[in-house]
């Protein structure tokens, strides 16, 4: 992997969990319980902590630990949800390049396969899934039809953003939110939202070696 890639993209999934945790503790306010900010500035405040330790590794190596670390340290769903996105993306990786868009595609894809295991969840449920699936979708195309970096990565952000927005039509049938049936119906979804940001941070990061 390009110089520090994997140390600038940690620093960048920290830094927007950071700037944006009241804003998804809101979110969580709204249809939850209000921890969501908190529980992933915590988790990836414990993943930034061992920043360079991760950066030296392989991508998969780093990946699967950086999900061991929130599973251990973010309490709530999305801990272990994230989690397992992270670690079977890792395994993905084992012998395939994360510089290949395709491997990236397909290592989002086996992430994706691990959330909706661990979470009995699939995409239309107003949760993460309906951000990742999306992106996930569109890398996976994108990268099919040999589009260069910077036109895959403006496929994947604007299906991320628009993948966020429709959950707040959605009605939530998994999660806390499920708890307030219609009641959830208006309100953007705190782990879609989370899942946006990060892949907003990771796009930016890769955007700037293209
Ligand atoms: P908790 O709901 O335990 O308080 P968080 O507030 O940290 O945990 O995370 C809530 C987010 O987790 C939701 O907004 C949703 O996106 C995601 N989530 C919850 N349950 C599931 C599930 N079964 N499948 C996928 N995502 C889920
Ligand atoms: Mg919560």
């Amino acid at each position: 992997m390009a110089a520090d890639t994997l140390g600038r993209l940690i620093d960048a999934s920290a830094a927007t969990i950071e700037e944006n945790a009241e804003r998804l503790t809101r979110l969580d306010q709204a249809i939850g319980d209000g921890d969501h900010g908190i529980n992933l500035k915590r988790g990836f405040q414990a993943v930034a902590e061992q920043r360079e330790a991760l950066a030296a590794l392989e991508p998969s190596q780093a990946l699967g630990k950086a999900g061991m670390t929130l599973v251990m340290k973010v309490g709530g769903a999305s801990g272990p949800l994230y989690g397992s996105l992270l670690m079977a993306m890792g395994k993905a990786l084992q012998g395939i390049s994360a510089e290949e868009p395709a491997g990236l595609a397909a290592a989002l894809e086996a992430g994706i396969e691990a959330v909706k295991a661990r979470g009995k969840s699939d995409v239309g449920q107003k949760t993460m899934l309906d951000v990742l699936v999306p992106a996930q979708a569109a890398l996976a195309q994108a990268a099919s039809e040999g589009l260069a970096l910077p036109e895959i990565l403006a496929r994947v952000r604007a299906a991320a953003a628009e993948g966020l927005a429709a959950t707040e039509p959605m009605r939530a049938t998994k999660g806390r939110a499920s708890f307030l049936g219609e009641r959830s119906v208006g309100h953007l979804d705190p782990g879609a939202q989370s899942s946006a940001l990060l892949i907003e941070a990771a796009c930016r990061v890769l955007e700037d070696r293209a």
